[in-house]
């Protein structure tokens, strides 16, 4: 039993309208689900991924309207690296998005401040690419590569990580399933503590597959630490634990999937409620920020 990389990293947006603006309009992912945070109705989740809406490209925000601008700090992830294919894919993005040009790599920042990466995918996993027309398909983001936390005592989570399956690597760990992984690597934290707020990241949640995710409830406590139990996403099941470095982590089932509830060729245009929620629809429809559908007149 095997975690398959990464499933979602979910951060948070002050400016839903700017949100969508960035993560669909300039990094061309698909805007697959508008929803509202199950933990609190009143502000939007939205997720953004491949054409398909897959595990392991989904990057989410709840969206705290003005929240201000947070700053990571000891024990949150502080960096999100995506996959391209190329050199010459690198060349584009810093075209498209400025940001500083690296060996292999691009490094720049959504509008709130939230690091992002692009490295040149050198796995043999699937691509997970969603479609833009200003976009070339060759160039387009594959899906994630990882992610980087600030710990100050990295090896507190060593022994625990290792029971979860990650191996350590150059840096931290990667995990590996049968068709995907997805590293997950340490830095000095800053002095300052971490804040969070706009362009900062809640949680990173890592891939089950769906017959196995009850399994991992106790694979967690025994390594010592208690998981919530399983939490029933409508799209997805969900375990959320904090690993002893401080970080927030899930542990998110591939599948049932975002297609449960709308046809998959209009993912993400209109609100959508998971059935416990759809008798606020009313009430929650006028307080949350109109948004523009990003494929509007493709
Ligand atoms: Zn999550």
């Amino acid at each position: 039993m095997n975690l398959e990389g990464v499933h979602h990293v979910t951060a948070i947006t002050g400016n839903a309208p700017k949100n969508v603006e960035f993560y669909a309009g300039t990094l061309g992912l698909r805007l697959v689900k508008k929803t509202v945070n199950q933990d609190d109705p009143s502000v939007y989740h939205l997720f953004y991924a491949d054409e398909l809406g897959s595990a392991g490209s989904d990057i989410t925000f709840f969206e705290y309207p003005g929240a201000l601008p947070g700053r990571a700090g000891d024990g949150m992830v502080h960096r999100v690296v995506f996959r391209v294919a190329s050199e010459a894919s690198l060349d584009f993005w810093a075209e498209r998005v400025g940001g500083e040009r690296g060996e292999r790599s691009l490094l720049f920042a959504d509008p709130e401040g939230l690091a992002l990466e692009l490295i040149v995918d050198d796995s043999t996993d699937e691509p997970l690419t969603a479609r833009h027309p200003e976009i070339p398909a060759e160039h387009a983001i594959r899906g994630f590569a990882g992610v980087r936390a600030y710990a100050s005592s990295p090896e507190r989570s060593a022994a625990f990580l290792r029971h979860l399956g990650f191996d350590a690597i150059d840096g931290g760990y990667d995990v590996a399933g049968d068709s995907r992984h997805g590293f997950y690597l340490y830095d000095t934290p800053p002095e300052a503590p971490g804040v969070p707020g706009g362009g900062t990241v809640h949680h990173v949640a890592w891939s089950s597959l769906l017959n196995e995710h009850d399994a991992w409830v106790d694979r967690v406590a025994a390594g010592g630490i208690r998981p919530t139990p399983v939490i029933d996403r409508f799209w997805f099941r969900s375990i959320y634990f904090r690993e002893p470095s401080g970080v927030l982590f899930e542990i998110a089932s591939i599948g049932p999937g975002f297609g449960v509830d709308e046809p998959m060729e209009s993912l993400g245009e209109s609100l959508v409620l998971p059935p416990r929620f759809e008798p606020l629809r009313a009430e929650l429809e006028p307080i949350l920020t109109p948004l523009p559908n990003p494929r509007a007149g493709w």
